[in-house]
């Protein structure tokens, strides 16, 4: 069985759109994991430290046969590969950062795994992304792309050429 998932790729250090391509790139062959769609790239300011640089953030819907813990497993293990590091600052600089946003229509709430992501309504640099891709997609318990997208401000991030 397979099940549609979001995720959102974001990072601000070095060249990341090229990390991000390359991501990209890590997960399409990850076994059990077909990527179906993927959005622009945007450039997006800080969220949560903004004494930082600015992120590149983009969102790709996969098809997987794996289940939502080991989906966020390859996705945690790709990012180690891509050289995060977590020091423990929260919301700061970041090589690449791999959240899972949804996973079908599942609602998950662990201590590892929160799905759909808990800050996808606060966050222009998820939601313009993933309307890219998804616009009418209904995030459980939190509503459709497109309208959590028009209820946020967006003015300061923009598509990449
Ligand atoms: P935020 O979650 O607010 O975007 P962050 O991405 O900076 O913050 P991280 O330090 O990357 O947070 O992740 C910390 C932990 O969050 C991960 O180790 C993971 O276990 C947990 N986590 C819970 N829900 C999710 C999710 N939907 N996607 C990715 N990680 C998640
Ligand atoms: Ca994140
Ligand atoms: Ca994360």
């Amino acid at each position: 069985m397979s099940v549609i998932a979001f995720i959102g790729l974001g990072g601000n250090l070095g060249d990341v759109r090229l990390r991000l391509e390359a991501a990209i790139g890590v997960l399409a062959v990850t076994p059990g994991i077909r990527v179906t769609a993927r959005s622009r790239f945007y450039r997006t300011p800080p969220w949560g430290n903004v004494d930082q640089p600015d992120f590149v953030n983009a969102a790709i819907a996969v098809e997987t046969s794996l289940g939502a813990h080991a989906l966020l497993d390859a996705l945690l293990s790709t990012e180690r590969a891509f050289g995060r590091v977590r020091d423990g600052e929260r919301w700061g600089p970041r090589t690449l950062d791999l959240d899972l946003l949804a996973y079908g229509t599942a609602i998950i709430d662990d201590d590892r795994l929160a799905v759909p992501h808990p800050r996808i309504a606060e966050r222009a640099f998820v939601l313009l992304p993933l309307a890219d891709i998804a616009p009418d997609a209904v995030l459980p318990g939190q509503g459709r792309v497109a309208d959590l997208l028009a209820a946020v401000d967006a003015a300061e991030c923009f598509p990449l050429a």
